[in-house]
């Protein structure tokens, strides 16, 4: 056997899962073969009176299935009924195990989710080392999947239907303490005494039957049929559908996979589970998920597209200068990954607050257990805070985060600039101020390079990486190399006004305001954006950003036209926003002002603002005819989609993958859509043209769907072979 690895060891079968192939274990076709050759002869050895199923990984038991294996299953040309054959033989086999008659115990040595943690359901006792990485859990739900070898039944049978329905549809990954007390595991222990546990529970006599197949058997708080059961999946289907408007089919198959499987002997239930998957996998949600939240964000995550002939590039040391909001946020980060940085700003004050800001935020950590006193002073001390240039000396990178300025950040760069050696890399994190322009404060454009990051920068992984026209190859490799050392993912664009995921997002937020121009209902265009799937709807995100930088940010680049007009969209939107900004005093939420389109009351709670008709009378229309839902959600995703292929139509973005990954993760295109590209080919290139010709005539040009789009519907192509 190449991938279990069995040995007897005084009367217990220890069966170490250890794939020498993979850095962690998955679960495939062959490593289950080998498992179940390796139980049967467990089973048939007299002299052996109990098994335990171990991993050889450091620090992971199983990290799930193989998604690749899974990601054939959701091809087109994937046939449900051999799906269903072999999902059953699996199912059989997990059986086999929980019925054969010996205690087996799954020492959990690390990492044991997805198909991982529903093998160590099978077993009848689960130990895991008590370390903080241990996660386990059943996390299909994130990828749009769900639980395909029996965890939908067995997971409610062990810690009751209310428990795990939540984990099961939030896809929750839960850390060894909280895991025993929510039943997850049966035991913690120090990693050293893993084996021993597991042996001793087998030596003192533990069972080898699962609770379920006792006959007195009732799951924790009580059946499907029970009041709480049926009051638990009445709430949980109001609830999911509440928070995701039925946008993410694995809800309903996970809710009715329970209900229905609950009601049968544990043999027939992962039937019933199993003809739920065939549905999911089936369907474009999962499948469109699974490209881009696990392939295309793999790629992203590892340097797919670094340039592959540049030597790599050791990040020591680097400077941050700006110690504001996104100064202190970059800092943070590359501290904790080792990286030493020097902290600069205008004045030494300013720059030891950013790092106070650092420390405020470790001590949060350190409160709610998430990191130690010594890890969180390692981090600390990395960071030095500085107001002297001379201080850059030595740094690998510079990143810029001043104020977004154009001659601020061009006398910094220039500063920057004139203490760096040949080898180190200059980086502004404008938000939208053309690079090739800034580059030209560095007397090295080819080593200036763009790294839009996004706030928060710690829970943000997505980084934009922009291409000035001078950038070489090399500073791109270079700036890999940092951003895979911090642990983000990025995708690379090319120098444009207002970059990529920005310029797709900002049709979006457009829309909202353009629907208000329209006259519908505030409280319409705020729930039809959420019905579409995106997070934060835009007049709320609006008064987020503010409306005081939006009206300031209108006002410069109107000065930068001449005073020429923009056109009409745009000077409606700045109408409304200059309206409620120099003639109401609405700011935006975080602002002393605390209000917007909506106003808040001093406990956070928010509401649309009562007077918001009457103080933009004149700039919106009274509306005749009512508007359906159906359309805003279209128009919603239509805008943004067709920005996105005009993006790629201009060479801004290249890769659908990249330009699908790069919105869904860093500004909130929805997820179940699998991104703008993967939303336009199942649309269908030929009937999203249509329907965006549709909508260009009705409500104006900015639906227009670009050439490229033609082109490809004419041709039969389309973004993903
Ligand atoms: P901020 O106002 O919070 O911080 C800017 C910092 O720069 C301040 O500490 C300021 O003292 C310092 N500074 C200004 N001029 C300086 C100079 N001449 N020398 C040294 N330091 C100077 O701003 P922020 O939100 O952190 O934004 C910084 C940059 O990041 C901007 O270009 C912004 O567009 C961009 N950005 C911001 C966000 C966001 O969500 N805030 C997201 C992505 C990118």
């Amino acid at each position: 056997m190449s991938i279990i690895e069995y040995a007897v060891d005084e009367g217990v079968a220890i069966l170490t899962w250890n794939d020498k192939g993979r850095a962690t274990n998955v679960v495939n076709a062959a490593a289950l073969a080998e498992l179940d050759d390796a139980l049967k002869k467990a089973v048939a050895d007299s002299a052996v009176r109990g098994i335990v199923l171990t991993s050889g990984k450091q620090g992971t038991f199983v990290t799930g299935g193989d998604l690749e294996q899974i990601q054939g299953f959701a091809a087109e040309t994937f046939e449900p009924a051999d799906f269903f054959r072999k999902t059953v033989l699996v199912l059989d086999q997990l059986r086999r195990m929980e019925t054969c008659g010996k205690p087996v115990v799954a020492a959990l040595n690390g990492i044991a989710l997805g198909g991982g943690y529903e093998i160590a359901l099978a077993c009848h006792r689960r130990i895991l080392i008590d370390q903080r990485y241990a996660k386990v859990g059943l996390p299909e739900a994130g990828l749009g999947l769900m639980p395909g070898m029996g965890g939908t039944q067995r997971l409610p049978r062990l810690i009751g239907i209310q428990q795990s329905l939540g984990l099961m549809l939030e896809g929750r990954q839960v850390e060894p303490e909280q895991a025993k007390k929510l039943g997850l595991v049966d035991e913690v222990v120090p990693p050293d005494q893993l084996l021993f546990a597991a042996k001793k529970w087998i030596a003192s006599g533990g069972k080898g039957v699962q609770p379920w197949d006792d006959k007195r058997y009732t799951p924790p708080g009580g059946g499907i049929d029970s009041p709480l059961g049926l009051q638990t999946l009445m709430g949980a289907s109001a609830m999911t559908h509440a928070n995701t408007f039925d946008n993410f089919p694995h809800a309903r198959t996970i809710l009715s996979a329970v209900y229905e499987g609950m009601k049968l002997p544990m043999d027939r239930a992962g039937r019933v589970e199993a003809r739920y998957v065939i549905t999911l996998l089936q369907g474009t949600v999962a499948r469109s998920m699974l490209r881009t939240l696990f392939f295309s964000l793999q790629e992203a995550r590892k340097g797919a597209r670094r340039p592959k002939d540049v030597p790599r590039f050791e990040v020591k040391k680097i400077g941050v200068i700006g110690a504001g909001l996104m100064g202190q946020g970059i800092a943070h980060v590359a501290a904790k990954s080792g990286i030493g940085v020097v902290l600069l700003d205008r004045e030494l004050s300013l720059a030891e607050r950013g790092k106070g800001t650092v420390q405020k935020a470790l001590e949060k950590q350190l409160e709610r257990g998430k990191t130690t006193r010594e890890r969180a002073d390692k981090i600390l001390s990395l960071i030095e805070p500085a107001e002297s240039y001379d201080r850059l000396d030595g740094c690998d990178v510079v990143v810029e985060a001043v104020f977004e300025d154009r001659h601020v950040k061009a006398g910094v760069n220039k500063a920057a600039d004139a203490k760096l050696s040949d080898r180190a890399i200059l980086a502004s994190n404008t938000s939208g101020l053309p690079i090739t322009e800034l580059a030209r404060a560095s007397s090295r454009p080819a080593s200036f390079i763009g790294l839009h990051f996004f706030s928060p920068v710690d829970r943000m992984e997505m980084v934009e990486v922009i291409m000035g026209k001078e950038t070489s190859q090399e500073t791109l490799a270079k700036a890999w190399d940092f951003i895979l050392k911090i642990k983000k993912a990025a995708i690379v664009i090319r120098d444009s006004p207002g970059f990529y995921t920005s310029r797709v997002f900002g049709t979006f937020i457009t829309e909202g305001m353009a629907l208000l121009a329209e006259g519908a209902p505030p409280a319409l265009i705020e729930n039809a954006a959420k019905m579409a799937g995106m997070p934060m709807p835009p007049l709320a995100i609006s008064d987020q950003v503010g409306l005081g930088t939006m009206h300031k940010i209108a006002v410069a680049k109107s000065k930068e036209r001449g005073g020429a007009a923009s056109d009409a969209l745009s000077s409606t939107v700045q109408a409304i926003v200059d309206r409620l900004v120099v003639g109401h005093g609405r700011e935006g939420a975080n602002t002393p002002s605390r209000a917007g389109f909506y106003e808040y009351a001093p406990d956070g709670k928010k509401r649309l603002w009562p007077g918001l008709k009457e103080a933009l009378a004149g700039l919106i229309a009274e509306r005749t005819t009512a508007l359906r839902a159906d359309e805003l959600k279209k128009r919603y995703l239509f805008t943004q989609c067709v920005e996105a292929a005009r993006c790629i139509e201009e060479g801004v973005i290249t890769s659908p993958a990249d330009a699908d990954v790069g919105v869904v993760m860093a500004v909130g295109f929805p997820a179940y859509t699998g991104g703008p590209c993967t939303f336009i080919d199942n649309y269908g290139i030929k009937a999203f043209v249509d329907e965006a010709d549709r909508l260009a005539k009705q409500w104006g040009p900015r639906f227009a769907p670009p050439n490229l789009l033609r082109e490809m519907a004419s041709a039969g192509r389309k973004f993903y072979k």
